[in-house]
């Protein structure tokens, strides 16, 4: 179908957010709010839920203000429906369906891990590329074949973001704490000895997080131990990644997720992709975290190919896979 203007809610964990995109991709607006925890505790789903209703309501006319539209001017309201935490993923679908209907657009449901990738695809101009996906609910690397994202490798156990989440709550810093774990593992350069699991193409960080902890009661430093759990886990990812670069022998690896902003991973990536004639194609902030963005754009593309549902149809999808989502909008395939 034809559609110009589409709006995108997103609310799958810590931020509510809201942005119009155009057809042609341009992002018009894109605002959030974030709930922060509290320092030594994780995402408390039914707090994040209260935040999300509190803030819902700006966040979304602020979008439209700053697009410069209308809610009539809208050709459809895209909504994550997971995968994420039942109680957030609730507020943001009890407002899309409101939209929906009181405007009488269509609704679009959006898978938020495909958002993550079309964000990606969109603003790095990656066209057909080996997907790593880094964000808090994800650790995962696909490709495209056959109508849908397929996983080549993946976490076994807790994700790389968690990994960094859930050592900082230990050490009493609010989550969500990547860029906290970044900034101390910058002012070490001693690495001590930790556990590197990888197995095939897939990666194991529960064991890493278990002995990272241990050191640190032994009486390492934290930036010490920072470093090496940073140095180790990105190590790894990029191992497994570079097994699924040789047998796809994609030209392209799209780093993208709220963890791609981590210049380490970055690094260790963009050096092992140019090794295999392959170019590295990064997301930059403040695209890599959670934002309406990505479900404006991915609800942009699902809208144009039809992909909309009723409201009764509109559950929300705590444990929704990424690879059980059809994609009709992407023709090239592995
Ligand atoms: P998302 O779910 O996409 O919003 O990603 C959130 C995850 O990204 C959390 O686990 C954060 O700790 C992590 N993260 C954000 N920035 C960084 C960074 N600079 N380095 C490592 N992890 C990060
Ligand atoms: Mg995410």
């Amino acid at each position: 179908m034809v559609a110009v203007y589409c709006l995108g809610i997103e609310s799958t964990a810590h931020t509510f957010g809201a942005s119009v995109v155009s057809e042609k991709g341009e992002v018009l607006s894109d605002v959030r709010d974030t709930c922060a925890s509290k320092p030594g505790t994780g995402i408390h789903p039914r707090e994040a839920a209260d935040h999300h209703s509190e803030v819902a309501a700006k966040v979304v006319s602020d979008a439209l203000s700053r697009a410069e539209i209308t809610g009539g001017q809208l050709d459809g309201v895209a909504v994550a429906l997971g995968p994420g935490l039942g109680p957030c993923l609730r507020v943001g679908a009890t407002v899309a369906r409101a939209m929906a209907s009181w405007l009488e657009k269509p609704l679009v449901p959006v898978n938020h891990a495909i958002g993550h990738i079309e964000i990606g695809t969109l603003t790095t101009g990656a066209r057909d590329p080996l997907v790593v996906l880094v964000s808090g609910g994800h650790t995962a690397i696909l490709a495209f074949s056959g109508g849908k994202w397929r996983v080549f490798g993946e976490t076994e156990d807790i994700t790389l973001g968690n990994l960094y989440d859930m050592f900082a709550r230990e050490i009493d810093l609010p989550s969500p704490a990547g860029p906290q774990i970044e900034k101390l593992a910058s002012k070490s350069s001693n690495f001590v000895s930790l556990p590197y699991v990888v197995k095939g193409n897939d990666v194991s960080y529960s064991g890493l997080l278990t002995a990272s902890l241990a050191k640190l009661r032994s009486g390492a430093s934290l930036a010490d131990v920072c470093y090496s759990m940073q140095e180790v886990s990105c190590s790894m990812l990029t191992e497994a990644v570079e097994r699924s670069l040789a047998y796809t022998r994609k030209k392209e690896v799209l780093l993208t997720g709220g963890v791609a902003a981590n210049g380490t991973l970055q690094k260790k990536l963009a050096e092992m992709v140019a090794l295999h004639d392959a170019v590295p194609r990064i997301v930059a902030q403040p695209y890599t975290g959670d934002c309406g963005a990505q479900i404006a754009w991915a609800g942009m593309l699902a809208l144009r190919a039809g992909e909309t549902a009723e409201i009764a149809d509109t559950r929300v999808r705590p444990r929704w896979r990424l690879e059980d989502v059809p994609i009709p909008w992407r023709t090239n395939s592995a």
